[in-house]
């Protein structure tokens, strides 16, 4: 049998996953290892590199044997990754300088702010359609070129290398024969023009980075190598790589100018595809990549939540008024509102469009009969609301979408789900596999090696499980969101 497997390896912050789909784009098995975060003092936030590799690599093996399929019947694999985690290794030994420093740190705070008033976030946008953020790759680079003893030095001689968790995988599976990464991960580490598709030298300067310790950038849909026998018992072609949000909007097939899909994990992840048009958001919003293939960059617009299904964790966890996350739903629908309760969860400051890190969370408008139904629904609309608060600087930003595709798994909310239709009044759309990030890097690895001619192939396979109708009326819906509007008013630091 010719091999016709897709393996995909998802790297995420919480977990280390591989989920083999056959080529109908149906996942046959998967295997997961937990990944512990390290904090080494508040707002550091690190991963151990060689725990994530040996989880990629027993995943990969538990994954086949658990398909009883072997690497020979694997076409191709595809990483997919969270983003912008920045580690830098020595070429010879192939071993880690540093922990790896994850997205959510926030040690280079200060050093973005000196560097928005020397450079500018217009320039930066510009160049890179981002923002200066700790959230970043780049300054995540310049900390451990600064800190780490030796670390300059041997990168002006070229003994180290930059990786995103993608490319540090990369290189580790191919017994560092290849040191790449895709478009989209390189669109997140604040040195990557738009423009060119090429490392920024201007910013490279800024930042005093040398060019020689950055990755080589291919398409999303690339020969990347292989990996080596010694892992799965076979080699297996590389073939597929993009960032988990890129991934996901693979995965959701949103593959037209106006597609958007939204995310709602931890935290929620709007991706409007914007086709060959880099467009500059006047509203915060990032200019991305959504992915690219045949040399031909498809770019994106995003806005970033920080917290949705994480708001729903603490009251379950912080102030345990549900069991399980999964009872809010009953707990929402039971009510017929929240009686003027509302939730703003800026529990780590408010993401796109505020950009505001010292906002904090609050619960607003209680009174003597609100009760723990109340509060529940209260952080159910809040996405709904923080979603809309994304769709209007996209449509304000000249985004006609149609219809918003969810998934991860706060997208199991069918209550959730409603809501948020009826304060975008528009459909939301629901598919069968909500596993879009997995799926993702398994499309762009079929696409890498064949098994789908184009993405018009890969489109055919997007099934809708569920649509979720707009059924609220004008007055409702602009009445609950000015409601929300002045809750974040008051939430705001600045
Ligand atoms: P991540 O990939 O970011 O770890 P997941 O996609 O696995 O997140 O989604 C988990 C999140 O979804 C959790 O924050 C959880 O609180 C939330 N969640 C899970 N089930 C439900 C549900 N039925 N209703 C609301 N939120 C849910």
């Amino acid at each position: 049998m010719a091999a016709s497997y897709l393996l995909a390896l998802d790297q995420g912050t919480t977990s280390t996953r591989a989920i083999l789909f056959d080529s109908e784009g149906t996942a046959r098995s998967a295997a997961q290892v937990e990944l512990p975060q390290i904090f080494p003092r508040p707002g550091w936030v690190e991963h151990d590199p060689e725990e994530i590799w040996r989880a990629a690599v027993s995943v990969i093996r538990r994954a086949l044997a658990n398909a009883k399929v072997t690497a020979g019947e694997v076409a191709a694999i595809g990483i997919t990754n969270q983003r912008e985690t920045t580690i830098l290794w020595d070429r010879a030994s192939g071993k880690p300088i540093h922990n790896a420093i994850v997205w959510q740190d926030r040690r280079t705070a200060e050093w973005c702010r000196t560097m928005a008033r020397k450079v500018g976030d217009k320039e930066l946008g510009k160049r890179t359609g981002l923002l200066f953020d700790a959230y970043f790759s780049g300054s995540k680079i310049a900390w451990l070129l600064d800190n780490v003893a030796g670390a300059r030095a041997a990168a002006d001689k070229g003994r180290l290398a930059f990786g995103t968790v993608d490319s540090f995988l990369l290189w580790r599976l191919t017994g560092g024969k290849v040191h790449a990464t895709d478009a989209t991960n390189a669109s997140r580490t604040m040195l990557f023009n738009l423009k060119t598709q090429d490392w920024d030298d201007t910013l490279l300067k800024e930042f005093k980075i040398p060019r020689g310790i950055l990755p080589e950038v291919r398409d999303s849909a690339a020969d990347y190598g292989e990996a080596q026998a010694a892992h799965a018992g076979a080699a297996i072609a590389i073939r597929g790589i993009a960032g988990d949000q890129h991934a996901a909007t693979v995965g959701q097939a949103c593959f037209e100018p106006g597609m958007i899909k939204s995310t709602y994990g931890t935290g929620c992840f709007v991706v409007l595809n914007t086709g060959t048009k880099r467009v500059q958001s006047k509203n915060r919003l990032l200019t991305t990549l959504a992915y690219r293939l045949k040399g031909k960059p498809t770019y994106a617009l995003e806005g970033s939540i920080f917290v949705s299904g994480a708001a729903i964790q603490w009251l379950r966890d912080g102030l345990k008024i549900i069991a399980k996350a999964g009872d809010s739903e009953a707990l929402a629908a039971k009510l017929t509102g929240t009686g003027g309760v509302f939730l703003v969860p800026a529990f780590t400051g408010l993401g796109a469009p505020y950009w505001d890190p010292d906002a904090r969370a609050a619960i607003l408008g209680l009174t003597r009969d609100s009760g723990i139904a109340e509060i529940v629904r209260a952080a159910l609309e809040a996405v709904a609301y923080q979603t809309r608060d994304l769709m209007v600087a996209m449509q304000e930003d000249g985004a006609k979408p149609a219809a918003l595709r969810v998934d991860g798994g706060m997208a199991v909310n069918n209550w959730g789900m409603q809501f948020l239709a009826d304060q975008l009044a528009m459909p939301v759309e629901r598919p069968v596999v909500t596993e879009t990030t997995a799926l993702g890097a398994a499309y762009l690895a079929g696409l890498g090696v064949g098994v789908f001619a184009s993405p018009a192939d890969i489109a055919r396979q997007w099934k809708r499980e569920r649509q979720f109708k707009p059924a609220m009326k004008a007055a409702e819906r602009n009445t609950l969101y000015a409601g929300w509007q002045e809750a974040v008013a008051r939430v705001r630091s600045r």
